[in-house]
């Protein structure tokens, strides 16, 4: 008889971990690793609320909403405070963020109600016995993983359009935000007692995450990185659960020969360098036509070198909200270089720690990575083309698709223009101007993911619609009974058919 000793359990895991300064490193506190049986026990939760939450009215749902950004507003400062420590991204940039939220918040509190409410559609000829309506009912809890940059804007396009269709959610925010999370769900347990727990947070990274992804939660709304995506998806793809997917950007801006070279300057240099070029949505690639390209470059660099990164009260923009990234940047940058790029201004000693100062490229051959992968840091690369065909030609040939921004004379050309680029989002005369319109969806294609947050669209994105039918008279031949002759089917048949011969 043999004798086995019994496996020693699994080491546990950390069971806390430290946000951090990033600018410092120091600790700014601990916070919970939340495994598996949290986040089943948050989904529960949040479950058991959600249910009374879809039974009330829409009213209803719209003034707590309303009462949670009023208390978000009145709770502005700290919870942008907590933002700016976590990412450090300036004070002010952190106030934007959190009206843009507000804007969104208030939006999808006084819309959904009317959007998703039952509708009677046309029932047409062949079933005009019958009275049809449709109507778009919450899924039930939504798992909600964000991503650091915009803490809280970008997740509460999910969060905030999520619970007004009458959904409950778990938000697992980003290891480098928990507290920033967690602010959220405390001003909306303030907000709105009765329905605590509706919105809870997990904290914790990749494994909590995927945990959330496989807890049965009826939908995930991930925004993150596409490699991350693709993991949230396989996961997904065990239970049939549907993903959101709101992934990177690789954003193209295009210069035409007539724009207003001042203005294109100024917005792309904000563009790109704000937020320490961490933005999904911020600009990566400039194409800008050959008669102004030089001009259009010496004006950009006129305002880059102006800006002073770094960690002080007047800084333009911060460090580096993850370790990590200013290496990605840095061979984005040396890689350029290296393929016969010109630095305009910066270069690879632009990179110092985690700090980046502004970087201005030009002549960057298309198969570089500053121009194939997202960069995430503040450089920008300026290229000269023939015309806006071929810049059109360039801007479409990422593998990214998310945002655009076209700068043009003529109002109605930019919008042609436009029209003819496959990102999901295109602003002409300005950068990122969709964000601030809470009516137009927002999302992309290819590795910048499907699905779309904000708008009407957003709101339906958190819905299954379901159409119902009521008999209001017996048809004339019944062709769901066994019992109709066959002749009378056979002249139905005929009579169909001989109208949609004709029209
Ligand atoms: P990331 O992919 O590293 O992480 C995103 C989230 O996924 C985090 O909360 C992380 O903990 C979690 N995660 C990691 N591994 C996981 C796993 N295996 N299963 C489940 N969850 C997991 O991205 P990031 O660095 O936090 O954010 C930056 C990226 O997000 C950039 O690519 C940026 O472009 C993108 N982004 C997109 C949008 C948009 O709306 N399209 C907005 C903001 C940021």
């Amino acid at each position: 008889m043999t004798h086995t000793t019994p496996a020693a359990p699994p080491p546990a895991g950390p069971t806390t971990f430290a946000s951090r300064d990033p600018a410092t490193g120091r600790v700014l506190a601990d916070h919970p690793v939340h495994g598996p049986d949290d986040v089943a026990d948050a989904v529960r939760r949040s479950r058991e609320a959600a249910g009374r939450w879809a039974a009330l009215p829409a009213a209803e749902r719209r003034s707590a909403l309303l009462t949670w950004k009023r208390e978000l507003a009145a709770r502005l400062d700290a919870v942008a405070a907590t933002v700016a420590a976590e990412t450090g991204k300036p004070r002010a940039d952190a106030e934007l963020e959190l009206l843009l939220t507000l804007v969104h918040l208030d939006w999808a509190a006084r819309h959904a109600g009317r959007l998703l409410r039952r509708r009677r559609v046309r029932s047409g000829w062949l079933a005009a016995n019958q009275s049809a309506t449709l109507v778009h009912r919450p899924l039930g809890v939504i798992g909600v993983i964000g991503p650091w940059n915009y803490p809280v804007y970008t997740p509460m396009g999910s969060i905030g359009y999520a619970l007004a269709a009458g959904n409950g959610v778990v938000f697992k925010p980003s290891e480098y935000t928990p507290a920033t999370g967690a602010a959220l769900a405390e001003a909306f347990d303030a907000a709105v007692p009765e329905s605590a727990g509706l919105l809870t947070v997990v904290t914790g990274a990749g494994p909590t995450g995927e945990a959330l992804a496989r807890s049965g939660v009826d939908k995930v709304a991930f925004t993150g990185s596409p490699g991350t995506a693709r993991r949230v998806m396989a996961v997904c793809a065990e239970s049939l659960t549907p993903l959101l997917a709101e992934c990177g950007g690789k954003d193209a801006v295009i210069v035409a020969a007539d724009a207003d070279l001042d203005a294109a300057a100024d917005a792309v240099v904000w563009g790109a360098m704000g937020n320490a070029g961490q933005t999904c949505a911020g600009v990566e690639r400039v194409y800008a036509v050959r008669e102004i390209h030089e001009e259009l470059c010496r004006r950009i660099v006129e305002r880059a070198r102006d800006l002073r990164p770094g960690a002080g009260s007047d800084a333009s923009y911060g460090p580096m909200t993850m370790p990590g990234q200013a290496e990605v940047v840095r061979r984005h940058i040396t890689e350029a270089l290296a393929a016969g790029a010109e630095a305009l201004w910066g270069g690879t000693d632009s990179v110092a720690g985690n700090v980046v100062a502004p970087v201005v490229l030009t002549g960057v051959p298309e198969d570089c990575p500053a121009l194939t992968e997202e960069t995430f840091g503040p450089v920008v690369v300026v290229n000269a083309v023939t015309d806006v065909d071929e810049a059109v030609r360039l801007a479409d040939a990422s593998r990214y698709a998310l945002g655009a921004a076209v700068f043009c004379g003529s109002r109605r050309t930019g919008a042609a223009l436009a029209a003819r680029l496959r990102a999901g989002a295109v602003s002409v005369n300005s950068v990122l101007g969709f964000a601030a319109v809470p009516a137009l969806p927002f999302g992309g294609s290819g590795d910048s993911g499907f699905g779309r947050v904000h708008g009407a669209e957003g709101l339906l994105s958190f819905t299954a619609p379901q159409s119902v039918t009521v008999r209001r008279f017996a048809a004339p031949v019944d062709l769901t009974s066994f019992r109709t002759p066959a002749a009378a089917k056979a002249r139905a048949v005929a009579l169909v058919r001989g109208l949609h011969r004709r029209r």
